[in-house]
């Protein structure tokens, strides 16, 4: 039996990998769940697959979750100290579906205990790449990409030799505001936002999509995975989500990858690698599709993208700047403070200070500093929106 953990078991990536275990439960031995605030759902997930412990994430939670699993052989655990020490718990397979710079401590953790990590947190390679895989590489782990788009890659690349590899094209689906009016993005709201045409997804990231955070966020995930240039990365806009990804290589060729948009084809594999085996996901009929379109995505429209151009050439903690500056700035859009536009216009004021800071720009990318730079950024955020409001 393989002993699987799953972090951040009760949102919509732990949840598709909770429908794939439980079409084999005899094949797998639940050690961890772990999930937030919904502690029914955690603690009737863990009963039903019989994990060893519970956590939750909030600390004030943990009696709530004690009396959920009244009755029944699981531990309840709450915090986030309790969410690392799961992570240490012997486990063949481990699923980084936190969502956030929260999901970086438990998937460190997993891949010092050598653990296969299933990354679907990508804000672990955006905030840490360089420690995650050296991490990963001391200790005999195995890093496997379940964002879709880098499962493709990874998928592509099977086989081959990456010095031939010219580049890696990542496809955005535009996400809900793709064919709006450039002058009606200031006013979009935190609903219009939340509605992908394509994927259903959790609400943080779902926003990522309309703003191309997520798309930026993923070309920096790129660039650290599969080492290669950020000169090498690109992004097409391809409004079907069928093709997630293509490699150029050097010989002219372009592979590419296709399927139905669902997260269980890219976490499915990941939990089968190497081997493939029978997945519930829609079987495509192209002849049906009709077509498929591509087109260059637009820098006026989604800025992101040319900031995380910005931050692959920095590297170091940049990454944590970024990706922390982006999580508070949504944290303020979805609390109506800001608009969708500011967003992006927070993250550069906040670039931009780090820009001038010499001291954080040449320190070491160890995961203190990056929690330190984290909270930093978060607070240079909610400075800037205060000054803005004053
Ligand atoms: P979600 O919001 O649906 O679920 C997030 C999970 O993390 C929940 O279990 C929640 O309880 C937990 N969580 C939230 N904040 C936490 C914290 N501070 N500490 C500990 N746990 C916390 O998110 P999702 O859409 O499933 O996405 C999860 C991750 O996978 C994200 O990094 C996202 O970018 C990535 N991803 C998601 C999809 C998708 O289709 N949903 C696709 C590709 C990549
Ligand atoms: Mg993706």
């Amino acid at each position: 039996m393989r002993r699987v953990s799953i972090f951040g078991a009760t949102g919509s990536i732990g949840q598709n990998t909770i429908d794939l275990i439980d079409r084999n439960p005899d094949a797998y031995d639940v050690v961890a769940l772990t999930g937030g605030a919904n502690i029914h759902k955690l603690a009737e997930d863990a009963k039903r697959l019989r994990a060893n412990v519970a956590v939750t994430a909030h600390q004030d939670r943990l009696e709530d979750l004690r009396a959920a699993l009244a009755g029944s052989d699981v531990q309840a655990a709450a915090g986030s100290m309790a969410l690392t020490e799961a992570a240490a718990r012997p486990a063949d397979w481990v699923m980084s579906a936190i969502v956030g710079a929260a999901g970086l401590p438990p998937g460190l953790e997993a891949l010092k205990q050598g653990a296969t990590l299933a990354l679907a947190n990508k804000e672990t390679l955006v905030c840490a790449g360089p420690l995650v895989l050296d991490t990963a590489r001391q200790h005999n782990a195995t890093l496997l990409p379940v964002d879709s788009e880098h499962s493709a890659v990874f998928q592509a690349l099977a086989g081959e030799d990456m010095s031939a590899v010219e580049r890696i094209i990542i496809t955005a689906s535009g996400g809900a505001f793709r064919d709006w009016p450039l002058g009606d993005l200031a006013n979009a709201t935190v609903e219009q936002a939340s509605n992908h045409p394509n994927w259903n997804m959790g609400q943080r990231i779902t926003i990522d999509s309309a703003s191309m955070f997520n798309k930026a966020l993923e070309v920096i995930e790129t660039k650290e995975y599969f080492g290669v240039s950020p000169e090498q990365v690109e992004v097409l806009v391809h409004p079907e989500s069928i093709v997630h990804a293509l490699v150029g290589f050097n010989d002219g060729a372009l592979m590419a990858h296709m399927g139905a948009p669902d997260m269980r084809h890219a976490i499915g594999y990941a939990l089968h690698w190497p081997a493939r085996q029978d997945l519930p996901v829609e079987r495509l009929n192209l002849a049906k599709l009709g077509q498929l379109r591509f087109s260059e995505p637009d820098d006026a429209r989604y800025p992101a993208l040319k900031l995380a151009r910005h931050v692959m050439q920095r590297g170091g903690l940049s990454g944590a700047v970024f990706n922390a500056a982006k999580e508070r700035a949504l944290d303020h859009f979805i609390a109506r403070r800001i608009g969708f536009l500011s967003m992006a216009d927070c993250v550069a004021a906040v670039l931009d200070r780090f820009d001038a800071q010499s001291s954080l720009i040449d320190a070491p990318l160890t995961l203190d500093n990056v929690l330190q730079t984290d909270h930093l950024a978060r607070k240079w955020v909610d400075e800037a929106i205060s000054q803005r409001a004053g």
